[in-house]
């Protein structure tokens, strides 16, 4: 047929809704009305690229409207081991109170009067760093929100060797810039010394500033001065000093072979404030901490821009059940925490337990790494047990994995899957076997 004939076979719009009449009462209508114009808009476009092809309006228009009904942001298992996953959401969260119905966010029990949202998290921030407290939307608006408030107008001095970019385009001097802040390069990429940073002092400097090399390392002829120097000039010379941690770690993971710098370090080093991720190794909601002395603080939290970067009462709740967990150091109650904390002997336990489950499939247990991920602890890993999975067509089966239900991501290494159950919630297991005997079995 012809293109121009087909395309006048495509019935009008109002025809479709008449066949489409028993869904009037599940959808409204406007929006029935508009999937159908773009399933036609849809239709045609496929006919002018191949007059052949075979059209279903009614179905399309069904398939799309349900398709409304499927949440977009999904719970996914994490089978890959990398503990705080960026694409997967950083830190798995902590079971919280529910928030729904309304809450005391902004009153005061007590007195009965207005009160402060901060109040829900400030008391935790300060049993967790020693130093007062508060929570914007992620770290990256705190790092604005500091400089800005430190030295608008003015140079804030940082070494070359960390002037770095995260990932998903956030650079240190682009967001300085915005904050209204002259960058003062110092030193070099390898090296920078204590006098450089003197040097570079005037009546100019608004801030020296610190920033962890979260995602990547530096070796060789390298140097940059300790925490400790850099705050020392400072005060000598009257100067704030800001320290952008990155991760944050409030607890001790040396034991699990994990270097991070502590939060409560950067305190006794006698930096003015720091700030930090709350979805990284803290373990928490994705939010911005920021923590330090309390002239500082109060002056952060009256800059105009705060209010715009404020946490949703979601994210409190969830904050604050971390916290909580955190100070009464209940690790296991972190998932984040408690998958670092996990051996490589529990690990291999469950690996274990779960493999006869595995019907039909080629599956052995070999010994392999996890990691931290997240932008943190770059190259510093924990040992683990895999369940490799012998697959015909690996790159087909990691897809399947990919679209069951629950979705399961896990790692491809030559022809085998591999699945690291130190990331997976137990009671996520029964769900990893179906879905992995569905994607991965041997077909004869
Ligand atoms: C991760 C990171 C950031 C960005 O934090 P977000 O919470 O993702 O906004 C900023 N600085 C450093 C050093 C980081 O590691």
């Amino acid at each position: 047929m012809e293109l121009a004939e087909r395309l006048r076979t495509l019935p009008g719009v109002d025809e479709v809704a008449q066949r489409l009449r028993d869904l009037t009462d599940a959808y409204p209508r406007p929006l029935l009305i508009r999937q159908i114009r773009r399933s036609l808009e849809a239709a045609r476009d496929l006919l002018r690229k191949n007059p052949n092809a075979s059209i279903d309006i009614e179905d399309a228009v069904r398939r799309s409207l349900a398709a409304l009904r499927e949440p977009s942001l999904r719970r996914v298992i994490n089978a890959t081991g990398v503990v705080l996953h960026t694409n997967l959401g950083r830190a798995p969260l902590c079971d919280s109170a529910p928030v729904g119905g309304y809450s005391n966010l902004e009153y005061d029990l007590e007195t009965g009067r207005r009160g402060r949202r901060d109040v829900h998290v400030s008391r935790w921030l300060e049993w967790i760093s020693g130093w007062p407290g508060i929570a914007v939307n992620n770290n990256a608006a705190a790092v604005y929100l500091v400089l800005n408030e430190m030295a608008a107008g003015a140079e804030a001095i940082v070494s070359r060797g960390q002037l770095i970019e995260i990932g998903d385009g956030f650079r240190i001097p682009d967001i300085m810039q915005r904050a209204g802040v002259t960058l003062r390069e110092v030193g070099a990429t390898n090296r920078t010394s204590i006098e450089d940073y003197r040097e570079a002092i005037s009546e100019r400097t608004g801030a020296l500033l610190i920033v962890h090399p979260s995602n990547f390392r530096v070796q060789g002829f390298t140097g940059q001065p300790s925490r400790a120097e850099v705050a020392q000039l400072g005060k000598e010379r009257g100067v704030p000093v800001y320290e952008d941690l990155g991760s944050g770690c409030v607890a001790d993971l040396s034991p699990y072979g994990i270097q991070e710098p502590l939060v409560s370090d950067s305190m006794r080093d006698g930096v003015s404030i720091v700030s930090f991720s709350g979805d990284k190794l803290l373990g928490g909601p994705q939010c911005g901490i920021i923590a330090g002395d309390a002239m500082w603080i109060s002056r952060i939290r009256r800059n105009p821009m705060f209010r715009a970067l404020r946490l949703d009462k979601l994210i409190l709740a969830t904050l604050e059940t971390t916290m909580r967990h955190l100070v009464l150091e209940e690790w296991d109650a972190v998932p984040a925490l408690r998958m670092i904390r996990m051996s490589q002997t529990q690990i291999r336990d469950r690996a274990t337990a779960l493999l006869p489950k595995l019907t039909g499939l080629d599956a052995e247990i070999v010994d392999g790494e996890s990691v931290i991920g997240g932008g943190s602890t770059p190259e510093q890993s924990l040992p683990t047990a895999l369940i490799a999975i012998r697959a015909a067509d690996v790159v087909g089966a990691e897809a399947r994995l990919r679209r069951t239900d629950p979705p399961v991501i896990a790692r491809i290494s030559e022809d085998r899957i591999l699945i690291d159950l130190r990331t997976v919630f137990p009671e996520e297991e029964q769900a990893l076997a179906i879905s992995l005997a569905r994607a991965c079995a041997v077909v004869e």
